[in-house]
């Protein structure tokens, strides 16, 4: 892990209309090419590595907030880039 990495932070609920959810069955969801991880603020499992948030909003594309359910279940919120 590394310094860059952000652990993410975590919301009670998905605000239906208004959140992009995602479930994460297997993690990472995914790998990219930036420096450090993207965490969960529950577990610290890491959800998207070598990924920053503006690289997951590139790969997952929605005006909607995103949010990350980890294995874990807890909701991640993916900040805006
Ligand atoms: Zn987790």
């Amino acid at each position: 892990m590394s310094d860059t990495s952000i652990t993410l932070e975590t919301i009670s609920e998905v605000s239906p209309g208004t959140d992009a959810h995602i479930r994460a069955n297997r993690l990472p969801v995914m790998t990219g090419t930036d420096e450090g991880d993207l965490n969960c603020g529950k577990c610290g499992k890491a959800i998207a590595e070598a990924t920053s948030p503006a690289g997951f909003h590139q790969k997952i594309q929605t005006d909607q907030r995103l949010v990350v359910e980890c294995t874990c279940g807890a909701l991640n919120v993916i900040p805006a880039a």
